[in-house]
């Protein structure tokens, strides 16, 4: 095993940044393709840049983010947050109080670890349910929360959504959504409605997730809730700051949901490629992505012996795409925690108008060249902590 912990996956974070920045140093930006789907973007004017430097500034964006936000997510009052993490944390800080309950249902494992979390935070006990005949609300529950979509963007059916919703309100307890891409995703590429038109009281979304904003957590939902988060907020630190409020709102602004619309097709064509070599892959809304438990599958189909875990097997992989093809996917920059799953999202800018043959050929060979590696930990270990 390679990466065992937090402090493994931070030092493989470190790496993954030390390649990124040889990579722009030696060809420049255009040498590197952001499959992550995060866009990390600021859009903003000179004219907007100088407003940040006088307390006219907040006062504008914040008043002009009320509009944008109401806009994207429904709901009576936005609140922006640092992350979409951030706006979870004070959620709960603010809903659930010690020895209290937190039911979390979800359509696939595994859920974003900032909601365990801050539960064990609060001393709030917590539960996750992908099968709704065995969801419950136990008589203590506090908040029931619902991910739109997942970190590997599968989707919720919207009819289990709403039942959720109903259940909890049935015996008035608070939903609050994580839709961190849900928000886009749901509504652009099913059809869904916005969380809060299904009767969410509370909504975060991640401005980074298929929108060109910068990574920061966007809330919106029932004013006097909305209002309660925004204490514990401001209490810990965890609102956003005036630059960034500027930047979400111009990514909100900037949105469309075409590039998402493009790549459904487009993947199509990408997986078909894939499937005819490879075992591994499967369809996400936007792209395809190969889980840990697929790789692994893969290489005993190969007859290929690693020593390595599941885990490494997908960090390596993604240190490959990025060291020799300047493939950035999440397993290679990630914070801590998050899914070790390689996805490729064919809406992400970088990619949106690449020959798909083009790409085929460079995740062909970096595949190739992963099934070399991971017989040698050594080797592996020293791409990982490059
Ligand atoms: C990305 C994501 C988050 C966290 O977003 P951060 O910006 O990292 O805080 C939470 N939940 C889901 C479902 C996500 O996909």
């Amino acid at each position: 095993m390679i990466v065992n912990n937090s402090l493994d996956e931070v030092k493989k974070r470190e790496s993954a940044l030390k390649i990124i920045r040889e990579i722009i140093n030696d060809g420049g930006r255009d040498s590197l393709y952001d499959v992550t789907g995060l866009s990390g973007g600021f859009i903003a004017s000179e004219q907007e840049l100088n407003l940040l430097e006088t307390y006219v500034g907040p006062a504008i964006f914040e008043d002009e983010l009320q509009i944008a936000g109401k806009e994207h997510l429904g709901g009576e009052k936005v609140l922006a947050v640092n992350r979409t993490s951030s706006g979870i944390l004070a959620s709960i800080l603010a809903l659930a109080e010690k020895g209290t309950h937190v039911s979390h249902f979800l359509a696939e494992f595994p859920a974003h670890p900032s909601i365990p979390r801050s539960c064990k935070i609060v001393g709030a006990s917590y539960d996750e349910f992908i099968d709704i005949e065995k969801f419950n609300i136990p008589d203590n529950t506090s908040l029931v929360v619902v991910t739109g979509s997942t970190m590997d963007h599968k989707v919720i059916a919207e009819n289990l959504f709403k039942e959720v919703i109903d259940m909890a309100h049935e015996r008035d307890i608070p939903v609050l959504v994580d839709d961190a891409s849900g928000a886009r995703l749901r509504t652009a590429v099913f059809n869904q409605r916005k969380a809060t038109e299904l009767g969410a009281d509370l909504v975060v979304t991640s401005t980074d997730k298929l929108m060109p904003g910068p990574r920061g957590g966007l809330m919106s939902g029932r004013a006097d809730l909305i209002d309660e988060v925004k204490i514990k907020a401001n209490q810990f630190g965890l609102e956003a700051q005036p630059p960034l409020i500027l930047a979400m709102v111009n990514g909100i602004r900037n949105y469309t949901e075409e590039n998402l619309v493009n790549a459904i097709s487009r993947k199509d064509e990408f997986y078909s490629l894939l499937r005819e070599k490879y075992d591994m892959f499967e369809k996400t809304p936007t792209g395809v992505r190969v889980s840990e438990e697929s790789i692994k599958n893969q290489l005993d189909i190969l007859n290929i012996e690693t020593e390595l875990s599941q885990k490494d097997c997908c960090f390596l992989w993604a240190m490959i795409l990025l060291k020799d093809f300047g493939i950035i996917t999440i397993p290679a920059v990630g914070m801590p925690g998050a899914s070790a799953s390689i996805r490729f999202d064919l809406s992400a800018p970088d990619v949106i108008d690449m020959d798909i043959n083009r790409l085929y050929e460079m995740v062909d060979s970096s595949i190739e060249e992963f099934f070399n590696l991971c017989q040698d930990v050594e080797k592996s270990k020293n791409l990982i902590f490059y």
